[in-house]
């Protein structure tokens, strides 16, 4: 520490102690040039944590890890490459922390996986969307198919709707 009466960065630290529960620690320090003492306070850094909400409302933080499980295993043996994975988690994870502030339900979050898988992969999505609850019943899985039908059939090659812009 610089001291705030001569400059001089030559102090030793006298007491130390806990304050606020734990979350502050003050120390008195005394300059070894011009031997005044003075205080400084350490604390933690609060960091901001975005956590989930299930279904059950319980709250665990959000871990991007998870949702990639997620995806991997909805993908399964689908010819989807490791980095498409990767980059739909990222973009996911930024979407949420960029418009939730402190919570967000799971719910939401499997939502825009759901909507970025069904542009990558109908298989993939049907798996996802129906691990994840986002079919009511077998009706909403029934429309769902039919809709991925006919888009792939207004559709010739079905491969110009995922241009390379990694
Ligand atoms: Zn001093």
């Amino acid at each position: 520490m610089i001291c705030p009466y001569c400059a001089q960065d030559n102090d030793r630290v006298i007491d130390s102690r806990a304050s606020d529960g734990g979350l502050v620690i003050r120390r008195r320090r005394e300059c070894a040039a011009c031997h005044k003492r003075y205080t400084t306070y350490e604390r933690v850094e609060k960091t901001h944590r975005l956590m989930v909400v299930k279904r059950d409302g319980t709250r665990v933080p959000f871990v991007s890890d998870n949702i990639l499980r997620g995806v991997r295993s909805a993908c399964g043996k689908r010819p989807i490459p490791e980095d498409v994975k990767v980059a739909l988690v990222q973009a996911i994870e930024d979407e949420v922390h960029r418009e939730f502030d402190r919570e967000v339900l799971s719910d939401e979050i499997g939502r825009r996986v759901a909507t970025r898988l069904r542009e990558i992969d109908d298989i993939a999505y049907i798996r996802y969307a129906s691990e994840y609850h986002q079919f009511r019943n077998l009706d909403d899985l029934a429309d769902e198919l039919t809709d991925l039908k006919s888009r792939v059939r207004n559709l010739p090659n079905q491969r110009d709707l995922f241009p390379n812009d990694e």
